[in-house]
């Protein structure tokens, strides 16, 4: 009826969306009817028409205390809503809605109020005016009930309308009117009006684009033309708690307690079934955490009601009846979500006995000692190794008084996931949580085909999360996929694994980045779907990435030819103590006890190529172990081998056993060369090779860096040689040009500096101060002025970088007459912070303070005074 109506003003009706958000991280789910709308209202994108109406599904898992005690609330229910982008506004919002529930649902008009948000006028007089409502049933409230904003964005006035079921609904206290938080006047419908954008500080500008965004509970309009008390009266709701009570024997308003329980469950399982069927997995993160919350509650709450099988999917096979109309996808996916609902269900009944009975023990303990707070750690080891949701743990410490340390469970969990964190660093992505292949069924084998074949058809046996074992896996979700046969070569031997894709019919894709070997020879392929949906029971295409297994089977033939050649060069102690092969390179281990000469490198290399060329055909033969060693077969040392064994040989020149892939002749391995030879331990030496694409692209490399070497000397690369020489040639000219220049400079920074030479008791004495000299360069300066001078007494004093550098020097002839070049510079050079010492001739000295040079040339001028007799 909704629906048709606004059809019939003009309203592009859909279907409901999922309850998956999609691009938006803001929710876990679906909680109005606008949130998949989201980008039509804030204009990121253009909608399909500007009216649109929909039932949309939804959850609010904010409301799960409310469940079961209030007569309004599910954490599942629909929602009703028509929506205006920038196209119609109050006016029509308000006359529709009154329309809709007065003349085609046919509600009392004297039973309904609305309300609005108190200043917003324009509403009021809607009300008032258009709809001829008397003021005194229009109802003002503040910003807390009828004014919609979250955080900044788009967000404007709200109007409400409230239903009055009649005085029997009430709770009877004075005063009790519309907004009561009884159940007498139910909110049926909210109409928010978009008028403003936000900057989340309580400042509005008017949009130039108004919004419309209405929602109404379905099933809160069914309370209520139906005349019944709570939603869990609605008659499919209703059908729904009735199966409850049959499967626990039990009836309905026979027990307070029960009823809640029975409530409880009847709310749940319709959110877990509509969860399932939009592809939701239970897990201990994010929506699956919702999900499996939500069902282990319900479990426990069936438990409470005395029933002792699995009932939770029969549950939902009724959930599906009542909406199977409205929502194809639950009969589309009805097996499977019985299948993951079994699954969960049962997980959880394995560990909850045990879990309880713990708990039990803990509550027993905190009793015991007095205390009331459970601690974060035992909810913690509760939750880990039990499966109990923290609000579980916490429901049932409640009913009996206690509370939890939910920051201590939180520090807990915290802990955990770092530790997690970083044992992932040193494993594969699974890292600590590898243990989930530990609840395979050990039934299950996977048949390795990849021999001969690079694809193949088989059917999914198994699949995982992370943490556990599912039915599914969607969109989005990484995990592992088990196969009864596959191409794909799990990492062993050395040989790394395969990657590729799983396609299943539906076009779902699988990216295998990694394939595993499990317990049992079962072989799990790591990775990712990329799109569609993955079932345990599909038949599948298995593919593997063809170019990568072949790089790789050519550098793993060419270890085997490696390794007889080291033997033939070296001797026969030469035994493979480790290697490595992947589609770029390879590496190969080996019992040896010193470094390999150039010489000896040489040959080895020039033997395997010698039988690359020699085109040798690969064959593989399975054979007894003993067949094997008669033909001289090499062991891994160390390794233990079943009794047939897989024997890989190249012509007469190498024999090994080996369950890895090979090229099927020497000479597809093209070329190999040796990149380096090192030690790894004592008595182990490493060799580091590439074989024909990882060479050639290894030259492609140095090639690139050595035209790039031979651009930047401006040269060619047959001339860089030559170009090299002629540039370390003008280098050294340059060298000694430039030392020229700087004395030069030195020299000029003294300027006409024999001007500047003085007469002391007869003794020629220049005392100067020159700027950024280093002390080199004042020694051969002091030489020079020397020689200038004839006879006498030089000091130079140098500022560079903030420091100060000091020189003295007497001749021989003034020598005579008293002067001492290092006696001189211990008396100054505590003018500018230093301190020094020298011979009679020549004495240097350093220093921290340049603003002491002048006072230091004056103390000079007198010590040399003083010295001269
Ligand atoms: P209440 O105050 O009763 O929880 P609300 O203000 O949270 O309602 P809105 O966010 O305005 O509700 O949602 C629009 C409509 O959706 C409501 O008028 C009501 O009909 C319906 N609705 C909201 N929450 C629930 C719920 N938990 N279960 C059933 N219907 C709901
Ligand atoms: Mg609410």
């Amino acid at each position: 009826m909704f629906l048709d109506f606004f059809e019939s003003k003009g309203h592009l009706c859909k279907s409901s969306y999922s309850l998956v958000p999609h691009n938006d991280n803001s929710v876990l789910l679906i909680p109005a009817g606008m949130a998949p709308l989201k980008p039509y209202f804030t204009g990121q994108e253009i909608p399909p028409r500007t009216r649109m109406a929909t039932c949309q599904k939804c959850i609010r898992t904010g409301d799960i205390e409310n469940v079961g005690k209030t007569a309004r609330h599910g954490t599942f229910f629909e929602m009703l809503g028509n929506f205006s982008f920038g196209d119609y506004f109050k006016k029509e919002a308000i006359a529709w809605s009154w329309e809709f529930l007065t003349e085609v649902v046919g509600l009392d008009p004297n039973r309904l109020y609305p309300s609005i948000y108190e200043d917003d006028d324009e509403a009021f007089e809607i009300w008032n005016k258009q709809q001829g409502i008397p003021a005194e049933r229009i109802f003002r409230f503040g910003k807390e009930d009828n004014f919609w904003e979250h955080g900044a964005g788009p967000c404007g006035p709200c109007s409400e309308i409230y239903y009055d079921r009649g005085e029997a609904y009430g709770c009877g206290k004075p005063g009790c009117t519309v907004g009561c938080d009884c159940d007498r006047y139910m909110e049926i419908w909210n109409n928010v009006f978009t008028q403003f954008d936000g900057d989340g500080k309580g400042n509005y500008v008017e949009l130039s684009h108004k919004n419309i965004d209405t929602g109404m509970g379905l099933e809160r309009l069914a309370v209520v033309v139906q005349d019944v008390d709570s939603i869990f009266n609605v008659d499919t709701i209703r059908a729904l708690l009735d199966e409850v009570c049959r499967l626990a024997g039990t009836t309905y308003n026979a027990d307070h307690e029960k009823d809640v329980s029975l409530r409880l469950i009847t709310d749940h399982i319709r959110s877990v079934t509509f969860m399932v069927s939009d592809g939701i997995m239970p897990s201990n993160e994010g929506r699956g955490y919702v999900l499996r919350r939500l069902l282990r509650r319900a479990a426990r709450h069936g438990r409470m009601l005395g029933i002792e099988s699995k009932f939770l999917a029969d549950l939902s096979k009724k959930v599906i009846e009542v909406s199977r109309d409205g929502y194809p996808e639950l009969d589309e996916k009805a097996e499977f979500i019985y299948r993951v609902i079994n699954q969960e269900e049962e997980n959880f009944n394995k560990t909850i006995d045990q879990g309880l009975s713990i708990l039990a023990d803990m509550e027993q303990k905190l009793a015991n000692a007095g205390e009331k707070t459970l601690s974060g750690e035992d909810a913690f080891k509760l939750y880990d190794t039990y499966g109990f949701p923290l609000d579980l743990t916490k429901e049932i410490m409640m009913e009996k008084g206690f509370d939890i340390d939910e920051d201590g469970f939180n520090t807990a969990m915290e802990n955990q996931r770092k530790m997690a964190r970083e044992a992932r660093k040193t494993t594969n992505y699974m890292g600590a949580d590898v243990t989930v292949y530990q609840s395979i069924d050990t039934s299950i084998t996977s048949k390795f085909v990849g021999y001969d074949k690079n694809s193949c058809d088989s059917k999914i046996t198994v699949l995982t999360t992370d943490t556990d074992v599912v039915e599914a896996l969607t969109d989005g979700q990484e995990g592992t996929i088990l196969t009864e046969e596959t191409p794909f070569y799990a990492t062993s031997g050395g040989q790394v694994a395969d990657t590729g894709v799983i396609r299943n019919a539906d076009g779902g894709v699988f990216e295998v980045k990694d394939t595993i070997k499990l317990q049992g020879g079962r072989i799990g392929h790591v990775g990712k779907v990329v799109s569609g949906m993955f079932y345990v029971g599909d038949a599948v295409t298995l593919e593997i990435n063809e170019e990568q297994r072949a790089a790789t089977a050519r550098n793993h033939s060419a270890t085997h030819l490696l390794q007889k050649a080291l033997r033939t060069v070296l001797g026969t102690h030469v035994e493979q103590a480790g290697s490595y092969n992947d589609k770029d390179r390879l590496r190969f281990d080996f019992t040896h006890f010193s470094a390999l000469s150039a010489e000896e490198l040489k040959k080895v290399e020039d033997i395997v190529n010698e039988e690359i060329r020699a085109a040798l055909p690969v064959v593989t033969k399975v054979m007894s172990l003993d067949e094997a060693k008669k033909l001289g077969a090499m062991a891994l040392f160390g390794e233990k081998y079943g009794d047939a064994v897989r024997v890989v040989s190249m012509g007469d020149f190498s024999t090994e056993l080996c369950g890895g892939t090979h090229v099927a002749n020497t000479e597809n391995i093209g070329c190999f060369k040796i990149l380096s030879e090192t030690g790894v331990a004592a008595g182990v030496r490493r060799i580091e090779a590439l074989t024909s694409t990882g060479l050639l692209a290894y030259y492609a490399e140095m090639e690139k860096e050595f035209h790039a070497a031979a651009a930047a000397a401006k040269s060619t690369p047959a001339n860089l040689e030559a170009r090299i020489h002629q540039m370390q040639e003008e280098m050294k000219v340059l060298q000694s040009e430039n030392e020229k220049l700087k004395d030069k400079l030195a020299k000029g920074s003294l300027g006409d500096v024999m001007n500047q030479v003085k007469e002391i008791k007869g003794v020629k004495t220049l005392a100067v101060k020159v700027s950024d000299v280093d002390m080199n360069e004042l020694r051969n300066l002091g030489d020079q002025l020397k020689e200038k001078l004839g006879e006498g007494v030089i000091v130079l004093a140098s500022e560079l970088n903030g420091k100060v550098n000091l020189i003295t020097m007497a001749t021989d002839g003034v020598q005579k007459l008293g002067a001492h070049a290092g006696n001189l510079i211990k008396a100054i050079a505590s003018e500018v912070g230093g301190g020094g010492g020298g011979r009679p001739g020549m004495a240097q000295a350093g220093g921290k303070n340049p603003a002491g040079i002048d006072n230091a040339l004056e103390k000079a001028a007198k010590v040399i005074e003083e010295q001269i007799h």
